[in-house]
C-alpha cells in the first residue's frame, strides 16, 4: 500500500478510455489499496485509477455518512434517473469547483476484489460520486460538464469557514 501522486489536468492519461481488468490479481488488489491510501491522504470522496496513472477500469468511492468504501472493478451503468445540479470538485483539478448536472439515481454492476459481480443502487451525492468516477474511466473530466464555476469564497460561504 502506498500514497501515490495524483495526476493533474492536463495529462493524457486522464482523457483516455481505460482498459477492462481481465484478471483480478495481486496487482489489482494493490491498486485498490493504493487508491484508498491516496484518496484518504488528499481528502477525496472518490478516486479513479487513471488519477494515479493506471489506465484500468478501477475506481473507489466513499458512500454515505458511514463513509463505507465501494470498490468498483469494470463498473457499468445499468440505469439512471432524475437530474440535479450540485457542486463537485476533483483531485485532478486543485482549486476548481463548480456546478454539474447529474442523475439523482444510479444502478451499477461491478466486480469486487474477490471477483464477485455485484449490483448497487445509489442516490443523491453517492450517485454523483459514482458517476464522476466512472466518467474518469472513460476519460471524461468534470470540467467538460461544468455549468458554472464556483469560487472558493462562495464555497466558504456555503459550507462555513471550515478550512
Ligand atoms: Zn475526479
Amino acid at each position: 500500500m502506498a500514497i501515490k501522486e495524483v495526476v493533474k489536468h492536463p495529462a493524457k492519461v486522464l482523457t483516455e478510455k481505460c482498459k477492462e481488468v481481465t484478471v483480478i490479481n495481486e496487482e489489482i488488489i494493490t491498486l485498490l489499496d493504493d487508491l484508498y491510501d491516496t484518496m484518504v491522504e488528499y481528502d477525496g470522496v472518490g478516486i479513479a485509477a487513471p488519477q494515479i496513472n493506471v489506465p484500468l477500469r478501477v475506481a473507489i468511492v466513499e458512500l454515505g455518512e458511514e463513509r463505507d468504501i465501494l470498490e468498483m472493478i469494470n463498473p457499468t451503468i445499468l440505469e439512471t434517473s432524475g437530474s440535479e445540479v450540485d457542486i463537485e470538485g476533483c483531485l485532478s483539478f486543485p482549486n476548481l469547483y463548480g456546478e454539474v448536472e447529474r442523475p439523482t439515481y444510479v444502478k451499477i454492476e461491478a466486480c469486487d476484489r474477490e471477483g464477485r459481480v455485484y449490483e448497487l443502487e445509489a442516490g443523491g451525492f453517492d450517485a454523483r460520486a459514482i458517476l464522476h468516477e466512472i466518467d474518469h474511466l472513460d476519460g471524461v473530466l468534470f470540467d467538460s460538464k461544468l455549468i458554472r464555476v464556483v469560487t472558493e469564497e462562495e464555497l466558504a460561504e456555503m459550507y462555513g469557514e471550515e478550512e
